[in-house]
């Protein structure tokens, strides 16, 4: 049996004020990647036997530029900066290869595949939600496509969706019955997030999903990395804080761990992010932060993962940290296994806690 808590991590939940609990019942031996990369981290479903009632909030900025995050820095963004510091996390996750648009993007989020549908991907390829799109991601595809909604429902847990685009209906109609509650406010992100911290609290959700999209909108509107993209990225973090506020101070978010990541980034000076091949679009941050999770470099977490520098790895050979990682990464902080029919994270889990 394998059984970690890491004095970091045990230091973490100290600093947080957060109890560390008596080991309950027995422990669940990790599935550790097997190969030549001898891990320094423990798999994710090693966290979840470590808490009672494990809860995951992912949390998707579109268009958070980790230029943004460094610019803006510890005084001005304390909220993102406190789950980069506190969390295992990078500024170099990679997004997608084919396409750095939203819905594709989040759709590999929440399926933990490529967009390619000829090389077993999702297929969603379009960004809007016109008429005349395919209905459903498995009408997409082609054939059926489970998601993180659907596996956590199968096993028994309540799942929900919050969203600041009408486009995220997608998700609604392809996993109708997956999804215990769809909240989607056009542009309202301080209301989505009052809804989620009123939802964390009163329901005992498995898995929350929530897109916040105000970046994206003045990034578009005044040009990326422009003072009013700026700012819109500190309103955003503001309203984290509400988050962390609500984790910092009620017991009942004492298993919640929250994973936050971008679907894509932008160009300085432009109001476009629809290059797959800029830098500034395919570059997001990625950060997983809670309770047992070690506050440390992804990369140095995860020697089976490629730390990519200022490139852009394909999908051949060892894999940067991606956003479509997210899916994967918080069915097995469920203790859950992989979405069936899913790539990212699943030879190698991705690990967010340091071995003893
Ligand atoms: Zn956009």
């Amino acid at each position: 049996m394998v059984f970690v808590r890491s004095i970091t991590s045990v230091a973490l939940l100290a600093a947080l004020g957060i109890a560390v609990p008596a080991v309950a019942g027995s422990a669940v031996v990790a599935a550790q990647p097997s190969g030549p990369v001898s891990p320094v981290g423990s798999d994710s479903r090693v966290v979840a036997a470590n808490r009672p009632d494990p809860q995951v909030l992912a949390i998707s900025i579109d268009a958070l530029m980790p230029r943004a995050v460094r610019r803006l820095g510890r005084d001005r963004a304390p909220n993102l900066w406190r789950l980069i510091d506190e969390g295992a996390s990078t500024l170099e996750a990679r997004t997608q290869v084919e396409l750095t648009v939203t819905l594709p993007n989040h759709t590999s989020m929440v399926t933990g595949r490529r967009i390619k549908a000829t090389k077993g991907g999702h297929g969603v390829t379009w960004n809007d939600d016109a008429p005349g799109r395919p209905p459903t991601v498995q009408a997409a595809a082609g054939h059926d496509v489970a998601s993180l909604f659907s596996t956590a429902h199968a096993a028994g847990r309540s799942t929900a969706l919050f969203a600041t685009k009408s486009k995220f209906s997608l998700f609604q109609r392809s996993w109708p019955d997956d999804l215990d509650r769809v909240t989607i406010k056009e542009e309202k992100d301080a209301v989505v997030v009052r809804k989620v911290v009123r939802d964390l609290l009163k329901r005992d959700r498995g898995v929350t999903f929530v897109h916040l999209g105000a970046a994206d909108k003045a990034g578009h509107t005044k040009g990326f990395m422009s003072r009013g993209y700026l700012r819109a990225v500190r309103r955003l973090d503001g309203l984290l804080g509400t988050i962390l506020e609500a984790t910092d101070t009620d017991s009942r978010l004492d298993d919640l761990t929250i994973i936050l990541t971008a679907d894509h980034g932008g160009v300085p000076g432009t109001r476009d992010h629809g290059d797959a091949g800029a830098r500034d679009d395919y570059r997001v941050p990625f950060a997983v932060w809670g309770p047992g999770i070690s506050p440390a470099d992804l990369y140095d977490l995860n020697p089976g993962y490629r730390d990519p520098g200022k490139s852009r790895p394909g999908l051949k050979g060892k894999q940067p940290v991606r956003n479509g990682d997210v899916a994967n990464l918080a069915l097995g902080l469920l203790g859950l296994d992989p979405v069936p029919g899913s790539r990212f994270g699943v030879k190698r889990s991705l690990l967010v806690t340091a071995a003893d």
